[in-house]
């Protein structure tokens, strides 16, 4: 086997490393950070289990929503350290009370982002939070799959191409199994982000040892105004809001995401997983009830074990039904992939050569020089019209 899918439709998902038999692919970076499998010929038997498992080699099969919700959860310090209402948190609190096990993306010791397996509630703030950077799968796939042999319940929380993973992984139903995927505008390499960091601390005369674990969607200035928070160890942060952050303005301008995400296989109102959460963007105009400033959760159910699950904790949350195209309608990335900038693969190179303030302003002042000849373009074709007529 030479290659398994294109480079540019995979994302990283670590199904074929895991179904592989002889144990003959590792996951290699790029220069940009992003891990892809990596074969070694003199060991690969060609069987091809590695093809079969590769999400974006087969079709995708989603179902339509079953209902979908507008949800805030009752307990105010699980909203406030939840990136949108806390539904993460409930559920997968739910799944641990029954004796089940929880899937998602926490830090490691080394300030990696993984997926990591959370067997108690007291663990469960690991999990808790959006963080906007690939978390590295490694053995979690094998994992899940022992849980639910031993018939053990398993809450995966993921990105829709790691639940796409798993599901092409384990290539048959689990009644045991939960997927909950999140609307996921895309997502950047660990690689770009630990050049932030180590912008953050040179300009804040830090250490990377002094860093504590970061907060993505900070609410202290409201749901709608979130900021990222850096912490570090001597009790002094560093905070700025989305629209100042250059991390959030690298990342919600598109720039340094996987190139998968560019045509993300996965984008559709139709799911693979029983449950998807999401930001409710645009609730504070279809349900001013449920907008608070705080955080509002979309959820939509997608079967009847998600259902299930979600109606065994309505007693605390608030929660109020809404029509699902209605709801998605405020939150593009549902079902479009993030548009490629033009300036990305300059952003990468700077991300490589100098310091992160230096490549993001780099591409910002480029595409506003853009954005100001295309303006100048179209005044002068309007003025060349008006002299004609
Ligand atoms: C990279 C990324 C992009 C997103 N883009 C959008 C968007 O465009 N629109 C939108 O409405 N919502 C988006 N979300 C989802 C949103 O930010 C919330 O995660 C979601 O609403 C759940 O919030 P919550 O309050 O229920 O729980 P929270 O406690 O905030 O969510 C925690 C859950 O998110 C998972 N998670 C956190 N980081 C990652 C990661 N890097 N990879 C995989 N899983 C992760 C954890 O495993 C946990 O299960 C995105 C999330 C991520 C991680």
């Amino acid at each position: 086997m030479q290659e398994i899918t294109e480079r540019t439709k995979c994302t990283g998902c670590h199904a074929c490393l895991s179904a592989c038999p002889s144990r003959c692919i590792t996951m290699q970076p790029d220069e940009a950070g992003f891990l892809y499998p990596s074969i070694d010929a003199l060991r690969c038997t060609d069987c091809g289990l590695c093809k079969k498992a590769c999400p974006v080699e087969q079709e995708y099969v989603g179902e339509k929503a079953l209902a979908a919700y507008a949800c805030i959860a009752n307990d105010e310090a699980v909203r406030a350290k939840s990136s949108s209402g806390g539904m993460f948190t409930l559920l997968a609190s739910e799944v641990l009370h029954r004796g089940g096990v929880v899937i998602g993306a926490a830090w490691d010791d080394e300030g990696q982002l993984i997926h990591m397996v959370v067997q108690k509630e007291a663990d469960l703030p690991k999990l808790q939070g959006s963080k906007y950077l690939q978390s590295r799968i490694g053995n979690v796939l094998k994992e899940t799959k022992a849980f639910l042999e031993a018939g053990r319940t398993v809450y995966f929380s993921g990105t829709p191409c790691q639940i796409g993973g798993l599901k092409a992984y384990l290539r048959k139903p689990y009644p045991n199994l939960i997927c909950q995927d999140i609307i996921c505008h895309g997502v950047p390499s660990p690689k770009t982000w630990s050049k932030y960091l180590a912008y953050v601390c040179e300009t804040s005369g830090k250490i990377p040892a002094e860093l504590c674990a970061p907060e993505f969607r900070n609410k202290d200035h409201g749901w709608l105004g979130y900021r990222l928070k850096i912490g570090f160890s001597d009790g002094t942060s560093v905070s700025r809001a989305k629209g100042e952050d250059l991390y959030m303005q690298a990342f919600l301008n598109n720039y340094g995401l996987r190139p998968s995400c560019y045509n993300c296989h996965f984008k559709s109102a139709e799911r693979e997983s029983d449950i998807m959460l999401a930001d409710f963007w645009g609730v504070d105009k279809i349900l001013p009830q449920m907008f608070d400033d705080k955080g509002t959760s979309l959820v939509l159910v997608y079967s009847e074990k998600g259902k299930a699950l979600f109606d065994s904790v309505k007693a605390h949350m608030a929660c109020a039904a809404v029509d699902p195209s209605a709801a998605l309608a405020y939150n593009a990335s549902a079902c479009q992939s993030a548009a490629k900038p033009k300036q990305n693969e300059l952003f990468l190179r700077a991300v490589e050569s100098s310091r992160f303030d230096t490549a993001v302003h780099t591409v910002l002042k480029k595409s506003a020089a853009a954005r100001l000849q295309k303006k100048a373009r179209s005044l002068l074709r309007r003025a060349k019209t008006k002299l004609c007529r």
